[in-house]
C-alpha cells in the first residue's frame, strides 16, 4: 500500500514551500500556521514571515505587538502569541527533545516537526491522516506522511471520497463508501470569534478606548495575552 501511495505522490503531490527546508524553526511556523488556515492562504503568510523573522532567535526578539499584527488574517491570533513564546524558549534554551513542551505545540505539531526537520522515524497524524489511516486500516511509516497529508486533502476527502482516482482503492476497505459530516463547523460571521478578530484587529492599529470596543471581547483577548488594558485604554502587549 506504502509504495502505491509513494508512486502517486511523486506525480500528484502539492509542491508547499515548507517541504523544501529541514530547518526546524520554518517548520514550527508552517505547521502553527496550518493548524487552523488552509494552505493556499498559509503559503504567502509564511513566506512573508520568514522573510521578516528568519530564524527562531529573530522572532524571540521581535516586540510581541509586531507578532500579532503579522499575524492578523490569519484567524485564531492565540497562534501568535504561543509562537512568540515557543521561539523565547528555543532563543534561551535551545530545542527541548519533545517539542509539545513548547507553548501552542501538541502530539501533532511535534511529531511533524520531528519528522520533517530531524528525519525522525514518527508518523504525525493529523485529521486528513486519521482518516485515511481508519479507511483504509493501512499501516504506513513516516516517509508516508506528506504523501498521506496530500491524499486526505485531495482525495480521500471527508464526505465523499474519490475513490475512483485513488491509489490505495485496490485493498481499501471503505472504497465506494460515502461518509456523513462529523460536525458542522460554526459559522465565522456573528461568532464570539468573530467579535474578538474585530477587537483585535481596531487595537492592532493603535491604542484604543476601551468604551469603543466590545468589552467581553476584550476581556477574552486580554486572558490569552493578545491585548493589555491599561485603565480605559487598550493596546497591543509591548
Ligand atoms: S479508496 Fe476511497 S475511502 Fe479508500 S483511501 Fe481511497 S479515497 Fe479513501
Amino acid at each position: 500500500m506504502e509504495s502505491a501511495l509513494l508512486a502517486w505522490y511523486v506525480e500528484h503531490g502539492r509542491d508547499l514551500p515548507w517541504r523544501r527546508t529541514r530547518d526546524p524553526y520554518a517548520i514550527l511556523v508552517s505547521e502553527v500556521m496550518l493548524q487552523q488556515t488552509q494552505v493556499g492562504r498559509v503559503v504567502p503568510r509564511w513566506q512573508a514571515w520568514l522573510e521578516r523573522w528568519p530564524t527562531v532567535e529573530a522572532l524571540a526578539a521581535a516586540p510581541l505587538a509586531e507578532v500579532i499584527r503579522a499575524w492578523q488574517g490569519l484567524g485564531y491570533n492565540r497562534r501568535a502569541v504561543s509562537l512568540h513564546r515557543a521561539a523565547a524558549r528555543v532563543a534561551a534554551g535551545g530545542w527541548p527533545d519533545d517539542l509539545s513542551e513548547l507553548p501552542g505545540v501538541g502530539r501533532y505539531t511535534a511529531d511533524a516537526v520531528s519528522a520533517f526537520a530531524w528525519g525522525r522515524n514518527v508518523l504525525p497524524v493529523d485529521t486528513n491522516v486519521r482518516r485515511v489511516l481508519e479507511r483504509t486500516a493501512g499501516r504506513f511509516g513516516s516517509a508516508a506522511a506528506q504523501a498521506l497529508f496530500d491524499l486526505g486533502a485531495t482525495v480521500c476527502l471527508a464526505r465523499v471520497p474519490r475513490c475512483g482516482i485513488c491509489p490505495l482503492a485496490q485493498g481499501c476497505p471503505s472504497r465506494g463508501s460515502r461518509f456523513e459530516p462529523l460536525r458542522k463547523q460554526t459559522p465565522f460571521a456573528g461568532s464570539f470569534r468573530e467579535r474578538r478578530a474585530r477587537a483585535l484587529r481596531s487595537v492592532a492599529v493603535g491604542p484604543t478606548r476601551l468604551g469603543e470596543l466590545d468589552e467581553e471581547a476584550v476581556g477574552a483577548l486580554a486572558r490569552d495575552g493578545l491585548v493589555r488594558v491599561d485603565g480605559e485604554v487598550v493596546s497591543l502587549p509591548a
